[in-house]
């Protein structure tokens, strides 16, 4: 096993300053003094975390003939909640420090208060997660809703349906990208821990006596993923829960861990639920959720492999690990060392000079690109501050036209982390960069 790398006790501090700075994320509400642990994602962060959910539903449902998309309600009546378990168990215990009076989650403190070393303590109390809210104009019990703490429960509640309209037999799986609500009581770690965060949750139905099998499938294949991605092995980790530690619902949890600037913890969940889903709603809805297996004339409730990952936590992740500082030309850059597939833009378009003379031929290159990538463009200041701040974004490649393109009908291809450059024909210019970006 690799050994545990050295990280820069800086890293959130610098992370956070760049995703503000350069408008990957922003404070929520800020001119009304911020709405706490409250996110809004700027013109860089929206590109980068549509990125990352593409790049997972690509994984997922378009390059896979097993799984099938759903988008289902956030908002929820409380039947859903009473029969998933989230009514009566998704608390956390919560006490109060008798001293400085900060609230904590019991689970999280060892004992002492964060604040201010204090070890006396009101006596916890079960908390609800879930935001509970009205809907329609008349209150009472049948008009209670709640925002969904996960997307699983839209999936389990639609299984007959996608069923039905798909004909899809386990194994089989139904994914889904969308926001989750969560009280949470002490959130932390800029968009790590959020009371609004957006998840990406698929549930893979399987037969029972396969569930192993599946489970140990997908616990390498989420762990793959994020490898895929750029994130370095000694960076990640699977983390298996004990028995003593499953959610109520799990026959087995193991976590892919990422080693963040406070250390390891979760990025991903992957657990196999069981039939216990499945089987609650059917009692609590009095509809059947089972299989017919017709080969084998045989009826089963399918057990259910469930990888579940955060959204908002991986695009943290996927920024802590490409951030970088290195030396060019005897200067230190901050670089983001990014993948193609999820950089805010893949490629900038910097004409050398404001001149009119590049202005025609710099649209036309931009023109050409824009249907193909993500491409900014920018004239403003000298040539090398420009690659900087592209660096400093993660755009991986940028495109120079200077005067000489007016007679040779090429640009300059500039690459951001070996900031050697090419000269590629326009003509050329969007093959050259498919070419790069599937090698
Ligand atoms: P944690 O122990 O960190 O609270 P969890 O085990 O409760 O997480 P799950 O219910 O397994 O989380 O949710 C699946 C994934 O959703 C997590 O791995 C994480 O990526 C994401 N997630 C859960 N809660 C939050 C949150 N409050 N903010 C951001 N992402 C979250």
């Amino acid at each position: 096993m690799d050994a545990t790398p050295e990280l820069d006790p800086d890293l959130l501090d610098k992370v956070v300053n760049l995703a503000k700075r350069r408008g990957f994320v922003f404070q929520s509400a800020e001119i009304y003094g911020g709405f706490r642990s409250t996110y809004d994602y700027g013109p860089l962060g929206v590109n980068m975390l549509r990125n990352v959910k593409n790049a997972w539903w690509r994984s997922m449902v378009q390059t896979r003939h097993d799984i099938v998309g759903l988008d289902a309600a956030i908002m929820g009546p409380s039947a859903v909640w009473a029969a998933s378990g989230h009514l009566e168990t998704f608390t956390d215990p919560l006490v109060d420090c008798l001293v400085c009076k900060e609230r904590w989650r019991e689970d999280k403190i060892d004992g002492v208060c964060p604040n201010c070393g204090s070890t006396n303590f009101t006596s916890p109390r079960a908390f609800n997660l879930m935001f509970k809210t009205q809907a329609g104009p008349v209150e009472g019990e049948g008009s209670t809703a709640y925002l969904r703490p996960e997307t699983a429960q839209g999936i389990f509640t639609n299984f007959a349906n996608v069923l039905s309209t798909t004909r899809k037999k386990p194994p089989f799986g139904i994914a889904q990208i969308g926001k989750s609500f969560r009280n949470e009581i002490t959130p932390q770690n800029f968009v790590f821990r959020t009371r609004e965060f957006e998840q990406m949750e698929m549930e893979y139905f399987v037969r029972p006596d396969s569930a192993d099998e599946w489970y140990r499938y997908w616990i390498d294949a989420r762990f793959n993923w994020y490898l895929d991605l750029g994130i370095p092995e000694a960076l990640l980790r699977k983390h298996e829960h004990a028995k003593e530690d499953l959610s109520h619902y799990s026959k087995g949890t193991t976590d892919v861990e990422f080693l963040y600037p406070w250390g390891w913890d979760e990025l991903e969940g992957v657990a196999n639920r069981g039939d216990y889903d499945l089987s609650q709603h059917s009692k609590f809805s009095g509809v059947a959720l089972d299989y017919f297996d017709q080969a084998a004339n045989e009826r089963y409730t399918p057990y259910v492999i469930e990888p579940a990952a955060g959204a908002t936590r991986a695009l943290l992740a996927f920024l802590l690990a490409a951030y970088h500082e290195d030396e060019v030309e005897g200067e230190t850059r901050t670089v983001l060392r990014l993948d193609w597939r999820l950089a805010p833009y893949q490629v900038a378009v910097l004409p050398l000079s404001k001149k009119p003379e590049l202005e025609g031929v710099s649209t036309e290159v931009l023109n050409s690109l824009q249907p193909h990538f993500m491409c900014d463009y920018d004239v403003t200041q000298s040539i090398g501050k420009r690659y900087r701040r592209q660096d400093e974004v993660g755009t991986p490649y940028c495109v120079t036209i200077d005067f000489e393109t007016l007679n040779d009908r090429a640009v300059t291809v500039r690459d951001r982390d070996t900031t050697t450059q090419v000269r590629v024909p326009i003509a050329d210019l969007t093959h050259h960069f498919w070419n790069l970006s599937t090698s």
